[in-house]
């Protein structure tokens, strides 16, 4: 898992990244929060990052911000470290949009664990996202989720007139299966037709199960 690090003290910065790597994280690092930014949306972004909060001209409050209001393609888990242990402040960063928040000096301990639990949370929310746009039986897209790909489809068509093609297909005589050799037999036939017609698609391409052998 890659996870970036951001902070002015190029010395913290140094002994976190020693222990992240320690620990088997791939490390991207920022020295200022311009720059954490960047890497935080740009293409192939890690989806954890541990930002000091107070760094020259963006501060970890400001990343936070501009990361909570972009339309992202996954959510970023922020882990906020600062010297200022106010519950006020504490309050200003969670609000700001920070997941979590570790005080400095910090224990290298306390950063191991915290960093688990945002990989459980971010673990939880990679899966949610999956179960709801993808249908259970056969990993393929919902309803829902290919309805959206389809608009998005028609919306550049009607901006670029190319064609736009729908595909309708029936397994024929799926019932024989289930009747003959059962249900989870019949289910396994439909995992591995969408798996073969997945396996056929452009990376633009988008399929769904749409009934019961359709
Ligand atoms: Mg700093």
């Amino acid at each position: 898992m890659k996870i970036l690090l951001a902070d002015d003290d190029r010395v913290a910065l140094l002994y976190l990244q020693d222990a992240l790597r320690d620990w088997g994280y791939e490390v991207v690092l920022a020295h200022d929060g311009a720059t954490a930014l960047a890497i935080l949306q740009g293409p192939d972004a890690p989806v954890l990052a541990v930002i000091d909060w107070m760094m020259p001209g963006m501060d970890g409050t400001d990343i936070c911000r501009r990361l909570r209001a972009g339309k992202a393609a996954h959510y970023t888990y922020v882990l906020m470290l600062t010297a200022r242990t106010e519950t006020s402040c504490i309050v200003e960063a969670m609000n700001a949009g920070a997941d979590d928040f570790v005080s400095k000096p910090f224990n290298i301990e306390e950063i191991q664990v915290r960093i688990k639990a945002g990989r459980r949370i971010l673990e939880l929310e990679h899966e949610l996202r999956h179960r709801a746009t993808h249908d259970v039986l056969t990993g393929l897209h919902n309803r829902g989720a290919i309805i959206g790909i389809l608009e998005n489809e028609l919306a550049r068509h009607a901006r670029d007139k190319r064609p736009v093609a729908v595909v309708f297909g029936d397994l024929d005589h799926f019932k024989r299966i289930n009747d003959g050799f059962g249900h989870q037999a019949g289910d396994e036939v439909l995992r591995v037709v969408a798996r073969r017609i997945d396996a056929m698609l452009r990376p633009y391409d988008a399929v769904r199960r749409y009934g019961g052998e359709e």
